[in-house]
């Protein structure tokens, strides 16, 4: 087996058990290896620290599948990792009775590069990385194995596959679609999910708590849903009791979608909901101008800023739609705020959020942190990457 020699002193994160190593960490690589094949990763002088999958053409040279060095990287060691991972969601009683969630979340479950969702009866699969490319049919195998489901489709067409020199890759890797498509239940409400053509793996499984403390405080309020996409929020509101919920998101595809899944569910009341096709910046100075209040606005944009570099035009966009949340707030509303932006960390975000209340002109108090939900841990030794964070503020 090839190995990757680092540099001096640059095994000092992986004694920390992050598992990425970067282009400038490698030294050299002593043998052959081909794009996703295991190395093991050896200090400058020759101790043996782990197994990882190369990635030459990614900045991320090599990703760590098991600091044990000795171990066989497999088809058993990914069938035991899936299995675990599954086990792992098994365990968490919120999850209990949700049809739709996340079974692997990447570098969270020591499988760097592998997603995958479950919906009801089918799982869907993104590999985003060399290494778990390599391994798919293991992977495949092992969430058959430890689900039971009837199809694994694959979703391998995110962009960050480029990086890694990867085509994207779609379709059945196991059985088939259900015809007709593919629905789940969350808290109560029915969704559509569009494995093959929605955003991610189909939805936005992440926000579910977020999205049932919204219904939670709905109720008797007037809402504003921006960047609804299928209405997860705005029908969670609706059965929650709201008293009116408009919806607003720049894509016609998404807010069909969202009509469809209003129909879905005949016990909510569909003249109380309002829907929009509009970008979000207009719309709200839109709003102000029309003299409009709301008693509950969400804010769930995409993500503004992707890396770092993204961060300062990022910020400006999010206090730019914060500061009109508020503005168009009545005494005693609430804002829930999100960012899903890597780029963006947590005390900035307060920061930002903070900064559009005073510009407003709002005494605004938080009353939630929002994150993620539970099958969608943060890497105890991995806090970049993608995670969402969010706070709900009341405003005086
Ligand atoms: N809250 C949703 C997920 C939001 S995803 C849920 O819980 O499922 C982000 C959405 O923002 C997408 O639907 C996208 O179409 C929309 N979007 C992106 N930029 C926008 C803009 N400038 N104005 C309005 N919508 C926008």
């Amino acid at each position: 087996m090839a190995q990757l020699v680092l540099h001096p002193g640059k095994e000092r994160s992986l004694f920390r058990r992050h598992p990425w190593i970067f282009a400038g960490s490698v030294d050299r690589l002593d043998g052959r290896a081909r794009p996703g094949d295991t190395v093991t990763v050896v200090t400058a002088e020759g101790k043996a620290l782990a197994r990882a999958a190369w990635s030459p053409s990614s900045q991320i040279r090599a990703r760590v599948w098991s600091f044990d060095a000795e171990a066989a990287i497999d088809h058993a060691f990914f069938k035991r990792a899936v299995a675990a991972s599954v086990a792992r969601r098994a365990a968490i009683p919120a999850l209990r009775g949700q049809e739709g969630v996340r079974l692997i979340h990447g570098e969270s479950d020591g499988l760097p590069g592998v997603i995958a969702d479950r919906y009801g009866d089918v799982v869907v699969l993104q590999l985003t990385s060399a290494g778990a490319d390599k391994w798919r049919e293991a992977i495949v195998a092992g969430l058959v194995q430890a689900t039971g489901c009837a199809a694994v489709y694959e979703r391998s067409d995110s962009e960050v596959r480029g990086l890694e020199g990867l085509e994207s890759r779609t379709g059945c890797a196991h059985g088939e679609l259900p015809a007709g498509g593919l629905t789940i239940v969350e808290n109560g409400v029915r969704m559509e999910v569009d494995v093959e053509g929605g955003h991610k793996t189909g939805f936005y499984l992440d926000q579910r708590d977020n999205r049932l403390l919204t219904g939670q405080l709905a109720g008797g309020r007037a809402v504003l849903n921006c960047f609804c996409y299928t209405g997860g929020f705005s029908l969670q509101a609706l059965a929650g009791g709201a008293a009116s919920v408009l919806s607003i998101d720049s894509s016609g595809p998404a807010l069909e979608s969202a009509r469809r899944n209003l129909a879905l569910n005949p016990r909510l009341d569909a003249s109380r909901a309002e829907w929009q096709e509009a970008d979000v910046f207009k719309a709200l100075r839109a709003l102000k101008d029309e003299g409009r209040k709301f008693d509950l606005i969400v804010l769930d944009p995409p993500k503004f800023a992707p890396s770092a570099a993204h961060a300062e035009r990022a910020a400006r966009a999010y206090k730019d739609i914060n500061l009109f949340g508020f503005r168009l707030l009545n005494p005693g509303g609430i804002l829930m705020s999100y960012s899903c932006s890597g780029g963006i960390g947590q005390e900035l975000f307060q920061k930002i959020v903070a900064g559009a209340a005073i510009d407003a002109g709002v005494d605004a108090r938080i009353l939630y942190r929002l994150s993620a939900a539970p099958d969608h841990p943060i890497g105890l030794a991995v806090p970049e990457g993608e995670y969402l964070k969010g706070l709900a503020c009341q405003v005086g």
